[in-house]
């Protein structure tokens, strides 16, 4: 368990040792816009010595978050134009995301809703979620579910439960699933009646974001543990951030600890284009290369699929390195030899 408070201001910031003095002005404007939390959990991770702690560098406000560039936006991966009824974001025949809560334990500096989410945000009202689930009931072609936000676990077990007894009944639903920061963010929060909250009769997955192989403390590693103990399955999702997990071996290591946790390592997202987030994002290429330098060198349990969410509202494609050469069917193996396929025959 960790004690204290969650630091939500620049000056909470700046007593806990998180940020310079002399930056409070600037930073104060950081948070007028964009939201800024940070656990218990999550400060006893950082580095206050080191400038370049990939922890602080995903969770304490900078200055660089007030430039934003043209080709940046409030809705970087389009949901708005998806949304038949507030609350969902049906993008995809089979699945859709249901939004429940605006709120998150901690505020990611690079967060694709940044504009949407925050403490006073509120969230999915009575007659909003019934109508949400409404949706759902008449639309036969859902067939799995993404509880979204904001993070889903904010809520209270006891309402969760309330909106996964709701999707239990809907026959043609066959999959829940959970996308969560929390069991990084409040491992504590992960409570017993919490997980019997998703517990049920649909198949239900856990999507953890987690982006750095210290996130997943003791704490951390207690509260996955609580899932998959619970017939939970978890999968994760990872964001490639510059200074944070943009090398190999950060990358490798952090993928390594999530398969030592049970945990198979899903998504490696590009960067959203989410406004005043360029000093955090790679290139395509240098995500491409990474990509390269985690297949060979690390167990295929290890890969996760490297996606871009094409702005515009067009969803999520794989753009991971390709091994196929255009002109023939010439495959590239691991170490960048090349080979036939199918093989040259063999002389009879
Ligand atoms: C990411 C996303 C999903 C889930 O996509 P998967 O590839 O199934 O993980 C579903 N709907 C929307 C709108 C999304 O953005
Ligand atoms: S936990 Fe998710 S939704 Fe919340 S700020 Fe971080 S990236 Fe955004």
């Amino acid at each position: 368990m960790t004690a204290g408070h969650p630091l939500r201001t620049p000056s909470e910031l700046v007593d806990a040792q998180l940020a310079r003095h002399d930056r409070l002005a600037a930073l104060k404007e950081v948070a007028a816009r964009y939201a800024v939390g940070i656990t218990p959990a999550i400060a006893n991770l950082i580095d206050a010595s080191d400038p370049h702690d990939p922890i602080a560098r995903q969770f304490v406000p900078d200055l660089r978050e007030l430039d934003s560039g043209p080709e940046e936006s409030g809705d970087p991966i389009g949901d708005e134009a998806h949304s038949p009824v507030e609350g969902i974001v049906h993008r995809y025949p089979d699945r859709v995301l249901l939004k429940l809560v605006n709120a998150c334990a901690v505020y990611c500096r690079f967060c694709f809703r940044r504009e949407m989410v925050g403490p006073g945000r509120g969230g999915l009202s009575r007659a909003g979620l019934a109508a949400a689930l409404d949706y759902i009931r008449s639309t036969p072609q859902i067939w799995e579910v993404i509880l979204t936000g904001g993070d889903p676990l904010m809520l209270s077990p006891r309402r969760l439960k309330e909106v996964t007894t709701e999707l239990a009944a809907i026959d043609h639903l066959k999959v829940i699933r959970v996308h969560t920061r929390l069991p990084v963010a409040a491992p504590e929060q992960i409570s017993t009646s919490l997980v019997r909250a998703l517990r049920g009769s649909k198949a239900t997955f856990v999507v953890l974001h987690v982006n750095h192989s210290r996130e997943l403390s003791e704490g951390a590693r207690t509260a996955v543990a609580r899932f998959v103990d619970a017939g939970i399955p978890v999968l994760s999702q990872s964001v490639l951030l510059r200074g944070v997990n943009d090398d190999v071996e950060t990358l490798g290591a952090l993928m390594r600890a999530l398969v030592e946790c049970r945990v198979k390592p899903y998504y490696l997202h590009h960067a959203d284009l989410a406004p005043g987030t360029a000093h955090l994002r790679t290139s395509i290429a240098d995500g491409q290369r990474l990509l390269r330098g985690l297949h060979g060198r690390y167990s295929g349990l290890c890969q996760p699929a490297y996606v871009l969410d094409i702005p515009g509202g067009y969803g999520k494609s794989p753009i991971g390195p390709n091994y196929l050469s255009a002109d023939r069917t010439i495959v590239e193996d691991f170490k960048g030899r090349r080979h036939a396929y199918p093989p040259s025959r063999p002389a009879d």
